[in-house]
């Protein structure tokens, strides 16, 4: 069986970071449904062309395209290790997609990685987060600070704060986020780790190696 690394989290859990870890440690290889749906439409395939109209028109792609979206993934990507989801699956209609089109036919032993996080330290943590809007760098005044003040080390670019980084908007994302997504917390359980997520980003690492080992993993 091949692993299949599914990581849930609310934004600004720290999920992207956990997950560039895990890719560089395991050797598996990842995408997000972001990265497949521009390549995709970039490329006009098949399903590139279904997803643009509803990109175009503001609505929701349907769960059944984005679940075929990594479906055609994990296919052109058989030699991989193992895999790593991030972000995906987002909805209960996706997960149960994904278990019924995808699991068995790939073989793929399924670990979920839960990143429970309290509202009061995401808010903490998006009020002190900068980002460079040249190159897309991420930093944090107090965990991962700029070498010079407000300046991008790696381009030198002034850094500024993300408009919606208030808290009143995190708090309606992590409200959208668990109505969402808390069920699927349910839908997993039996292959489900929770790993608080409040610890800084090291020791939620090797929490979450730890409870893929005992997950047995490989
Ligand atoms: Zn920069």
């Amino acid at each position: 069986m091949k692993p299949c690394i599914i990581l849930l989290g609310p934004p600004g859990s720290g999920k992207g970071s956990q997950t560039e870890k895990l890719k560089s440690f395991l050797g598996f290889q990842t995408v997000s449904t972001g990265d497949l749906v521009r390549s995709q439409i970039k490329g006009q395939t098949s399903i590139g062309l279904e997803i643009e109209p509803f990109l175009k028109e503001g609505r929701l792609v349907p769960d059944e395209l984005i679940v075929q979206l990594f479906k055609e993934w994990i296919k052109d990507n058989q030699d991989a290790k193992g895999f790593i989801l991030d972000g995906f699956p987002r909805t209960l209609e996706q997960a149960y997609i994904f278990n019924k089109d995808i699991v068995g036919k790939f073989n793929l032993k399924v670990q979920v990685i839960y990143l429970e996080v309290s509202v009061d330290l995401l808010i903490s943590r998006m009020l002190t987060r900068l980002i460079c809007n040249k190159c897309k760098a991420v930093y944090n005044t107090t965990s991962k600070p700029p070498k010079h003040l407000n300046q991008c080390d790696e381009c030198g670019e002034a850094l500024e704060r993300r408009q919606d980084d208030n808290p009143e908007t995190i708090v309606t994302r992590n409200k959208e986020y668990m109505s969402l997504t808390a069920p699927l917390v349910e839908f997993f359980l039996e292959n489900l780790v929770t790993i608080n997520g409040d610890q800084d980003s090291e020791k939620v690492f090797s929490d979450i190696m730890k409870g893929l080992n005992n997950g047995n993993l490989n």
